[in-house]
């Protein structure tokens, strides 16, 4: 494990930071982030034009919408322009299929990704290398902010996989010397291993964490248990909403200051934390609009955004499902920036297990996908996970006749191969998906 960690540590460097344009988009944001309202407005019209154009040359869906809009993209337009195209969705997308991909790039030059997050299909995300570095850049810059650079060593308690889930005495973590990142798995956290894990980033005198808000807070909680901190210069935080009760845990427990952030597979809008701890939208990274919502949310937006820099498959005006509350203030940092009050709608559930891991959900959705991918061959029409009301997880499927007792065996087999299993999973066979009587049903991953 730790040689494939160190080969696509190397692979990572070599496309995220030396042959693409890392080292340029990095001044170029060094710059940037001074900039008045006025010059971003303008640094966000240019790279519209530019992506429209591309665009209309390149991708079939978009040459078709726009034209069926009669918007022109060879002439100069302003941000409004924006307005005149429909919202997409990620149904949408997984409609348009290729449509949406653009012509210019060949195939295999190609890096697919797939959305993250827990519930609904997975989506196939096409980026092009060019656009790898780039994001990259703006990654970094968020380390700048919380005090971070290039050389500093960081540990990582993420999806990353560093040892099978069941491994009882594997070694549960790896450094990357390329990336400077020591890989913590967060599939074995629970109160015997913490201290490993903190001993190793004492051997690779780490000086930040980056991860699930839930996972360190597992280990805040344990230093606290034990009347100790473990001192670092920040801690990064996303894919999960950070409460102020957890971010108060890691500042004690760490001594430092916490970086959320919040950015998605899609890549079309990124927002993260300054020095000062205002969450600002980043306006170099594409348009992000902020739409009311209605009903229970009615004190949150909606996050509608058009990413400037994946050119292999661009999307404009995507709804992401994530909601914001808005501010209106301006931040002491001295940014001209945007800045949201708080990202919701991505709360963090955690499960235990019957040998007392504690593992959340982004993390266990991962393992979910491993299972849903290896059931295609089996004939199972539907299926998804559901966390039930006592904390447990359900395995919903609705099978084919042809399901049979082999088939049952096989599924066995894939579950203890892919899952933890101090995981119980209670396995049940339903007609159709039904809703709970609130009405709420925790889907955590659907094939
Ligand atoms: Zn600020």
């Amino acid at each position: 494990m730790q040689t494939k960690i160190a080969l696509k540590g190397a692979a990572n460097w070599l496309v995220k930071r030396h042959i693409g344009p890392f080292q340029y988009r990095r001044r170029w944001l060094d710059k940037t982030q001074w900039a008045d309202a006025a010059q971003l407005e303008a640094i966000q019209t240019q790279l519209l034009n530019k992506l429209l154009r591309h665009c209309h040359r390149t991708v079939p869906y978009y040459r078709q919408l726009m034209d069926n809009l009669n918007i022109s993209a060879e002439q100069e337009c302003s941000l409004d322009i924006l307005k005149q195209f429909p919202i997409l969705t990620k149904a949408d997308v997984l409609s348009a299929g290729n449509a949406m991909v653009s012509k210019k790039y060949p195939r295999r030059l190609l890096h697919t990704a797939y959305t993250g997050g827990s519930t609904g299909p997975r989506l196939p995300l096409r980026r092009d290398y060019i656009s790898i570095g780039n994001e990259h850049a703006f990654v970094r810059r968020q380390f700048e902010w919380a005090g971070l650079g290039l050389s500093d060593r960081c540990a990582y308690l993420t999806w990353r996989s560093v040892a099978n889930p069941n491994a009882a005495d594997a070694k549960m973590y790896a450094y990357d010397p390329f990336m400077k990142e020591l890989v913590l798995s967060t599939f074995h956290l629970s109160a015997s291993t913490i201290d490993s894990y903190l001993e190793a980033m004492k051997q690779y005198d780490v000086q930040a964490m980056v991860g699930y808000p839930s996972a360190i807070y597992e280990i805040a909680k344990y230093l606290k248990t034990q009347g100790r901190t473990f001192p670092l210069r920040s801690v990064l935080t996303s894919s999960e909403t950070l409460g102020m009760q957890q971010r108060q845990a890691l500042q004690d427990a760490f001594e430092c200051d916490v970086f959320d952030f919040y950015g998605s597979a899609e890549r079309v809008c990124y927002i993260y934390t300054c020095e000062k701890g205002c969450y600002h939208i980043l306006p170099e990274y594409g348009v992000t609009e902020l739409i009311p919502c209605e009903g229970a949310n009615e004190d949150c937006c909606r996050i509608i955004a058009t990413g400037f820099w994946n050119y292999a498959m661009p999307l404009i005006r995507y709804d992401t499902g994530d909601l914001v509350r808005v501010s209106g203030r301006q931040c002491e940092c001295g940014r001209s920036f945007p800045v949201v009050d708080s990202i919701v709608g991505r709360a963090c559930q955690t499960i235990e297990t019957s040998s007392g891991r504690v593992i959340g959900l982004t993390a266990i959705g991962r393992l979910f996908k491993n299972v849903l991918l290896r059931l295609a061959d089996l004939p199972i029409r539907d299926s998804r996970f559901v966390l039930d009301d006592n904390g447990g997880v359900g395995f919903e499927m609705i099978v084919e006749q042809a399901f049979s007792n082999e088939d049952e065996n096989n599924l066995s087999e894939i579950f203890s191969e892919e899952l933890p299993n101090d995981l119980p999973v209670e396995v049940r066979r339903v007609e159709a998906f039904s809703r709970t009587v609130s009405g709420k049903v925790v889907s955590l991953v659907r094939a």
